[in-house]
């Protein structure tokens, strides 16, 4: 039985994640959190209450930081509905251990924050991976049910656009659910314009090919 710390920082294959929050303005019909609690080491991720940044450097501190290749801030929610709270993190985490820090994101931390947030990134984060989805605003809208509606996935664009200037490795991801091509060709062009790479996940629903393929789907 884990405990809370053992669900802010859980492990999955050689790659250490950070779950530091629920909240999302998305309902994606794919999300993994719809029919799973549990990923990798974490055997609850919906946690109680958000961890307080005390709180997550104790849960990393549970772990010896040269054992993975990987730092990633991944779900149960969207990382970026606690931006500060995850920049500050990084730059804890830079004075500690040279571990590339990535950051799994639906894209919405501009709309999220209110703000232009691609160049906070700079000098703290390796690498964002930016779930895309869908090719068209309506689609977006269908499958992943953003609270910002069709002002989504512009935002989505836009922010990508902006981070791949300040974040070394940027991609796009499209979860393929039986995707037709012709809509993953379409995605992919999208991402084109942003300067981002692309990158297409099979879908999963189940811990045991969580376990063979890591990078859950969450954000
Ligand atoms: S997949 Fe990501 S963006 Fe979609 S509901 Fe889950 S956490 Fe939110």
């Amino acid at each position: 039985m884990s405990d809370f710390y053992d669900n802010i920082a859980y492990v999955l294959g050689h790659t250490l994640y950070l779950n530091i929050t629920n909240r999302c303005p998305c309902a994606c019909d794919f999300c993994i959190r719809t029919h799973s609690k549990s990923v990798g080491t974490g055997d609850n991720l919906w946690l109680e209450r958000e961890p307080t940044q005390t709180e997550i450097m104790a849960a990393l501190a549970q772990h010896d930081l040269s054992q993975y290749r990987e730092l990633v801030f991944c779900g149960y929610g969207e990382p970026t509905c606690r931006l500060d709270d995850l920049l500050w993190v990084c730059n804890k985490v830079r004075g500690i251990r040279d571990i590339p820090i990535r950051v799994n994101t639906n894209g919405l931390s501009d709309l999220i924050n209110g703000r232009s947030t691609a160049k906070s990134f700079q000098g703290l984060v390796d690498a964002v991976s930016v779930s895309l989805n869908a090719s068209t605003p309506e689609k977006y809208v269908e499958l992943c049910h953003p609270k910002y509606g069709l002002d989504a996935l512009p935002a989505i664009l836009t922010f990508t656009k902006d981070v791949v200037q300040y974040v070394p490795e940027v991609d796009m991801t499209v979860v393929d659910n039986g995707t037709p091509k012709e809509e993953l060709a379409a995605c992919e062009a999208l991402c084109k314009q942003t300067g981002a790479h692309f990158r297409v996940r099979r879908y999963i629903t189940t811990y045991e090919e969580e376990a063979k393929k890591p990078d859950p789907q969450i954000s």
